[in-house]
């Protein structure tokens, strides 16, 4: 297996790694300590947007943004159907519900057509997420959420450095919340930041991650919060690899190039779409078996890649495949672009460590599957 592919591997600089030793060289391993602050200023200057407040991972920034929206018992919250479970957890660690939303079948954005038919008089928030770094088409969700005086939690935890109508993904909403787990475009290893223009938000955001203390005495609480907080040594990590995100969003858009290249004359297989608005950043390189494709399933076509030393995994599931959001909607109610596509796509592998000649191997292993080899 010396030539396994994984689906994703990271890289780490060297100014990652020489910050590391320093923060463990000084002592400085916790929370405290000069990385935290200069990670969190030096991301949202990245982004153009005033506050950063890291957090433990982004699963805790959704969380920490919903409080900071003031979602509560009872609330609703409007999610993709097509996402990655933090999303809808983090509503459901509010007590509120999570109204799934279906994707469209281009971007696999939420779908604004159908947001208005599922807002009602608790609804508080909608949460857009740019999927696979590809951005959600923001304007209808803002003219939405104006009309109906709902707030925007971005979810940008797979678009770091994407841009909408020449925006930064993350600076376009309310809030927004980014993830810096071992795959996603900027990693700490684990980490997340809440990000946000606005002053009142970013205070409550910062009282939240770290247990609500009282400003007059600490140790004090007066609401419940959390410990959500990111450590000097990940935001060590994440210093370094902030000098080198230009490079990194970069190198994935010269994966999806290369990707397309190889693989835009495989009959029944479907790559993905970019709209005129968007600079998309690949998280994963996303591809579906067309619905016309009847020589294999998915399951086979990725068995056999996976033979060839091709690993790749399955895009997220429906929440109609999810046993822990039955009671999130109603019997019967179905999501039938992200039913389609999640039973259709895929992905190749897509980390930033990826070569030339792996990419090469890989669309030569989907062609052969195909029959469609070059060779
Ligand atoms: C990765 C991811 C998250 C969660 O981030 P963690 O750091 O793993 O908690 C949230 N939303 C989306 C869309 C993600 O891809």
């Amino acid at each position: 297996m010396s030539d396994f592919i994984p689906v994703n591997e990271p890289l780490i600089s060297q100014e990652a790694k020489d910050n590391v030793n320093e923060a463990l060289n000084t002592g400085w391993i916790s929370s405290a300590g000069k990385f935290v602050e200069e990670f969190e200023k030096g991301f949202a200057a990245y982004l153009g947007v005033k506050e950063g407040i890291s957090v433990s991972n982004g699963t805790a920034a959704l969380h920490v943004a919903l409080r900071v929206a003031g979602v509560t018992t009872g609330d609703e919250v409007i999610v993709p159907a097509f996402t990655m479970a933090a999303t809808w957890l983090a509503v459901i660690y509010c007590g509120a519900k999570p109204v799934f939303v279906d994707c469209t079948p281009d971007t696999y954005n939420l779908n604004p057509d159908l947001i208005e038919e599922k807002i009602t008089s608790k609804t508080k928030v909608i949460v857009p997420v740019h999927i696979y770094g590809h951005p959600v088409d923001m304007d209808s969700i803002l003219e939405i959420a104006k009309k109906h005086d709902l707030i925007v939690i971005e979810d940008a935890a797979e678009a770091h450095g994407a841009e909408y109508k020449g925006k930064k993904c993350g600076s376009l909403g309310d809030l927004a919340c980014f993830s810096f787990y071992g795959n996603k475009i900027l990693t700490t290893g684990e980490g997340g930041m809440v990000v946000t223009n606005n002053v009142e938000m970013a205070y409550k955001a910062r009282k939240l991650k770290d247990l609500y203390h009282s400003d007059k005495k600490r140790f004090i609480h007066e609401q419940v919060g959390y410990n959500y907080r990111l450590t000097n040594l990940q935001a060590a990590v994440g210093c370094g690899e902030l000098k080198h995100i230009e490079e990194y969003v970069a190198k994935k858009q010269w994966m999806a190039k290369k990707y397309n290249e190889l693989l835009k004359d495989v009959p029944g297989l479907i790559l993905p779409t970019v709209k005129d608005y968007a600079k998309c950043v690949y998280w994963m390189f996303a591809v579906q078996l067309s619905i016309f494709n009847l020589q294999f399933t998915k399951e086979q076509f990725r068995a056999r890649l996976k033979e060839q030393g091709v690993d790749t995994r399955d895009f997220f599931y429906a929440p109609t495949d999810q046993p822990v959001l039955k009671p999130y909607f109603k019997t019967g109610e179905r999501f039938p672009v992200t039913e389609l596509i999640a039973s259709r796509g895929l992905y190749l592998p897509s980390g930033l460590a990826i070569t030339e000649e792996q990419i090469k191997s890989v669309a030569e292993a989907v062609k052969g599957i195909y029959n469609c080899s070059s060779k």
